[in-house]
């Protein structure tokens, strides 16, 4: 294990590899990511890995099709010699209600300004496009046809394997123990493999970045909670799209290989950072999703699983320093959509952390807008 690094990146999820892949791309010498335990077992990997640019701030809409825009490209220009399976079939998002209905109106707005073309269906519309959609108690549906899927494992492993080649050192199943802090700036990290000397730290760290955070003595102002998720035999191709509905709370989508995964966000789930799977789930998300789509009664399930959301206040990122320890980076808090705003982070990271302009505004970002109180509100959230 090298011994001195100019950054340490703490986890080898989407965000770590893609942080470290920009780093080195911009020139930065020695970059090490440090993961327990293998790339994408974090929530990387265990996610729905669902990519959509119909957002209702003007923020998220950037960033994801920052993002979306990399990963229609990022094969090549990550020179990957497998498939990410990067897969534009569409997010159709249902309305049930008329507030729901009116904020996809000006959803839709915002997104057209902003060059995502994305539109507002009447149900008959939105069963052309599903047509296994029972649109009972439904009012419209908005689609865009770039959103998509990707696989998550091969995303985050073609980022890793990028930065490698350009001189990043990954240490997989290694634990970071401790973080060494002098007089207010980082020194150094220690680890399972042993200590690295280096004056900037990222947590990366999904799940587990307020652990990262209380090692230089932070309680920073996030929580995990378990979300669970589950996948079907592979069947003929029946749903293009993912299906999403905010009222609902959940997503549905087939896989190239053709099983369909899907999730949702349940009231009361624990925030012990436990991510075993169980009945309740089960129960509601078959109830729920056989209403919507009812043909998927025939379908058996092959396993659930679950993960954890890093859920800020706002339910937005925290990208960026922080005023109390020089040298610490924060790239958390992604709350379920941190896997589509990968490539992005990784961007907008690299620059923040080299004192560079950064491609979009991400200020409001900062961690500094709790003690403002100046919190973003996201209307469209799972
Ligand atoms: P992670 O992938 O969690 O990576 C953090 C890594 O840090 C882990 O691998 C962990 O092992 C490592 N680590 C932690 N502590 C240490 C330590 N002390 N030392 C070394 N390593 C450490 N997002 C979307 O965009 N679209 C979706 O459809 C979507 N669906 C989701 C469905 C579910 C069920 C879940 C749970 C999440 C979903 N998300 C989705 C959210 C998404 O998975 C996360 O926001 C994203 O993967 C976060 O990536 P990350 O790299 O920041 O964190």
């Amino acid at each position: 294990m090298i011994r001195t690094a100019d950054v340490v990146i703490i986890g080898g999820g989407i965000s770590g590899c893609a942080i470290a892949y920009n780093l080195c791309k911009k020139g930065v010498k020695r970059v090490a990511v440090i993961e327990k335990g293998y790339i994408s077992s974090g929530a990387t990997g265990r996610c729905g890995a669902g990519i959509r640019q119909q957002w209702g701030t003007e923020m998220n809409c950037k960033i994801s099709k920052l993002s979306c825009e990399f990963f229609e490209s990022a094969q090549e220009e990550l020179q990957y010699e497998g498939d990410i399976e990067f897969k534009q079939g569409g997010y159709l998002i249902v309305s049930s209600t008329m507030k729901e209905h009116e904020q996809f109106k000006k959803n839709v707005e915002l997104q057209n300004r902003l060059g995502i073309q994305s539109k507002l269906l009447n149900l008959e519309e939105a069963k052309e496009i599903v047509p296994y959609l029972n649109t009972d108690g439904l009012i419209s549906a908005a689609f865009h046809q770039k959103d998509g899927h990707l696989n998550p494992f091969h995303a985050t492993q073609a980022f890793a394997n990028a930065a490698k080649r350009l001189g990043a050192e990954i240490y997989t199943f290694t634990e970071v123990t401790g973080i060494l802090v002098e007089n207010g700036k980082i020194k150094g990290v220690q680890t399972s493999k042993g200590d690295i000397s280096t004056n900037i730290v990222v947590n990366a760290a999904g799940g587990y970045s307020q652990l990262i955070g209380n090692m230089v003595g932070l309680d920073l102002p996030v929580y995990s909670e378990r979300h669970q998720i589950l996948v079907t035999e592979p069947v003929e191709p029946m749903l293009d799209p993912m299906v999403m509905s905010f009222s609902l709370n959940l997503y549905c989508q087939q896989v190239p290989h053709g099983s369909i995964i899907m999730g949702r966000g349940d009231e009361g789930e624990p925030r012990d950072l436990r991510i075993t799977s169980g009945w309740h789930f089960l129960e509601e998300m078959a109830k729920t999703i056989t209403k919507l789509l009812p043909p998927l009664e025939n379908v058996r399930l092959l396993r659930q699983w679950a993960g954890l959301y890093n859920m800020s206040p706002d339910r937005q990122p925290i990208y960026g320093s922080v005023d109390e320890v020089e040298g610490f980076y924060l790239a958390i808090g992604y709350s379920g959509h941190g896997f589509m705003f990968g490539p992005a982070t990784g961007l907008l990271m690299a620059e923040t952390i080299l004192g560079e302009e950064t491609t979009l505004p991400i200020d409001m970002l900062h961690i500094n807008r709790f003690k403002k109180g100046e919190l973003i509100f996201e209307p469209s959230v799972v």
